[in-house]
């Protein structure tokens, strides 16, 4: 299967999950995780339609980015970021998804007014509690939005998640609910702040359970490229 085919094939996927629960397929941004894939094929994607790239690592984001100056993509920081790498990013991305502490917020806020823009962020959330897993605790996530929600250049846009590895999607369709949960109950509470509209969730063993409980984005990579070696 090509690349094309592939975009064709998550697109129907993500359509009929999201009909199936009354909701519109529009409201579901596809980011195309691109972490081990060359240049040549995230452009390939790009002309499939996916204008999305999702890379987990600063140096490689960072590469690609350069490679595919002017290209016309939009990159997303998924992966755990350190604090010290934060000014390499903090102008070639369009929205952070994993921000996981109120330090690592005060740095993209620094290099955000050092820069005068303001950058849009997603706070990860470690919904299940592992071990192996970053992310805020949900049982901290208010206080969390509540202090990283006063940093001038920070837009809190929404959560992020990476669900457990499950053979059973249906599984994780439960941390999904809480997820969405969670944004409703936030927002319901802090009314003096901006809204978050943006639940990013759902990889490809799981991205039809997380649509289906309320995704906005999903983060795609095996389903569109193949297994990564
Ligand atoms: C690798 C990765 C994905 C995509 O995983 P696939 O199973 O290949 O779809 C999504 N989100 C994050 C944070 C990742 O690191």
């Amino acid at each position: 299967m090509s690349i094309t085919d592939n975009v064709k094939e998550v697109r129907r996927r993500i359509e009929a999950a999201a009909r199936s629960v009354g909701r519109d397929p529009s409201e579901i941004k596809l980011i195309g995780v691109t972490k081990t894939v060359s240049a040549e094929k995230v452009l390939e994607m790009k002309d499939a339609g996916v204008a999305d790239a999702g890379e987990n690592r600063v140096q490689e984001l960072l590469r690609k980015h350069d490679a595919l100056a002017g290209a016309g993509i939009n990159w997303h920081m998924i992966g755990h970021l350190q604090t010290n790498k934060v000014k390499y990013i903090i102008d070639k991305v369009a929205l952070i998804h994993s921000v996981d502490s109120v330090r690592l917020a005060e740095e993209i806020n620094a290099r955000a007014s050092a820069v005068n823009r303001v950058v849009d962020v997603l706070l990860e959330v470690n919904i299940a509690g592992e071990l192996s897993k970053f992310g805020i605790l949900p049982d901290n996530l208010e206080i969390n939005v509540k202090n990283i929600g006063e940093l001038p250049n920070i837009n809190i846009r929404g959560l992020m998640c990476i669900a457990p590895y499950v053979e059973n999607p249906q599984e994780n369709r439960v941390f999904f609910h809480t997820m969405r949960k969670l944004v409703v109950d936030i927002n319901g509470k802090m009314y003096h702040n901006r809204k978050m509209d943006t639940l990013s969730m759902g990889m490809t063993q799981d991205y039809q359970a997380a649509v289906m409980e309320g995704a906005t984005m999903i983060r795609v990579g095996t389903g569109i490229f193949g297994l990564r070696s």
